[in-house]
């Protein structure tokens, strides 16, 4: 199975220079891509000719940028396909994360090896770069497939490795379930056999709030200083390293809510998963409030975990269109909006409101519309952390 992994790294002061630049002429890539396009639309084939041989960096590395643009406007097109106002690449880029192919670097002790290719004739001095222990532990016995230079909250390497081992056998049962992502409650499911469970992000929430706000409060401090001041340098490094840990801290909480489902999903022997998807939802609504309260749920990490966690114990994913599955009465099919803990219809029908949209996902999977399928037997609340 794939899966990636960030680490940090150590190098010299001049190959930690040629590092940046590295992701500064990504981007020079990135911006004249956009460039061309905005000429006259022109294939990959043609991109990566027109391309070739004009930057100081790895040709493979220069490919992928244009791979990544590709797939970037291919991922807004099927999102255009289906509705959606998502825009194409335009914005330009100041950095960009330079990617490594198989054979553009080489992995010899602790040692890592990232090459630059041939510019002009010339074959460039290769970046040396030293990986951690706990990295080289991590890589034993793997196939590296791809490294990238990332920025988060520092440089980092996100090394992409396959572990050579098939996924789990899918799991064999009729039992079907349907998630809801959500903010307050972070998953909420419901399984054909009657059983929920809501996993709550209340803590997550809370710490992505003291990060706003603290990254308030240094912006506020930074915009008194003078520019290039030492008080400036402190500050910045010192909001550098609040978010580092801050961002750990969600990660980790990230992957404890997602675990503790594929646990449970386990325990229920779950066949496959209906998650609603809530792309989209995001350029839909365009109250700032809205959309600042979007940005803050990340649910695209929580699906990103999922989709590993669950493939890697035979869980299959099939993400849905979730439209108007909070609102609608699953009994009589009328749309009206939830404003406490209970769904409540006028014909009666009343449920628990993050079961009850957690249900109708899994209506829609298996039958395409909103209906009852099973009643609800057992509602377990889980508390992370
Ligand atoms: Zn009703």
């Amino acid at each position: 199975m794939k899966q990636t992994i960030k680490s940090h790294f150590k190098c010299n002061r001049e190959d930690l220079n040629r590092l940046f630049a590295c992701n500064r002429i990504s981007a020079l890539v990135w911006n004249k891509i956009l460039e061309l396009q905005r000429e006259k639309l022109r294939s990959k084939g043609d991109l990566q000719r027109m391309l070739k041989g004009l930057y100081p960096i790895n040709s493979q590395s220069v490919q992928a940028v244009t791979d990544k643009y590709c797939a970037a406007c291919l991922a807004t097109k099927s999102a255009r396909d289906n509705g959606l106002a998502n825009k194409y690449p335009w914005r330009h880029k100041r950095n960009y994360p330079t990617t490594w192919k198989a054979d553009g670097f080489k992995l010899l002790g602790n040692r890592l090896k990232l090459s630059l290719g041939i510019f002009a004739g010339k074959r460039q001095k290769p970046i040396e770069v030293k990986l951690p222990p706990s990295t080289l532990k991590t890589l034993e016995g793997v196939k590296l497939q791809q490294v990238s230079l990332v920025w988060d909250g520092w440089l980092k390497l996100a090394i992409v490795i396959d572990d050579g081992k098939e996924s789990a056998p899918a799991v064999q049962s009729d039992v079907t379930c349907g998630i809801d992502l959500g903010e307050i409650h972070s998953i909420a499911a419901f399984e054909s056999g009657g059983n929920a469970i809501i996993i709550t992000g209340r803590l997550l929430r809370s710490v992505k709030q003291y990060q706003q706000k603290k990254l308030a409060e240094f912006d506020k401090k930074l915009s008194k200083c003078k520019a290039n001041s030492r008080r400036t340098k402190k500050l910045r490094r010192a909001k550098r390293r609040m978010l580092q840990k801050m961002n750990a801290r969600i990660r980790d909480l990230n992957h404890k809510i997602t675990r503790s489902f594929v646990t449970w999903a386990v325990e229920n022997k779950v066949a496959k998963v209906y998650v609603g998807n809530p792309e989209g939802v995001q350029r839909k609504k365009r109250r700032r409030v809205v959309n600042q309260k979007l940005s803050r749920w990340n649910f695209g990490k929580h699906l990103e975990y999922l989709t590993y966690k669950l493939s890697a114990v035979g869980i299959v994913l099939e993400k849905i269109s979730e439209a108007y599955s909070t609102q609608t009465c699953p009994v009589c099919g009328r749309r009206h909006k939830c404003n406490n803990r209970n769904y409540r219809c006028s014909c009666g029908y009343t449920a628990h409101r993050d079961v009850h949209g957690a249900r109708n996902i899994l209506s829609l999977g298996l039958k395409g519309r909103i209906s009852i399928t099973t009643p609800i037997k057992d509602r377990k609340y889980l508390r992370t952390a």
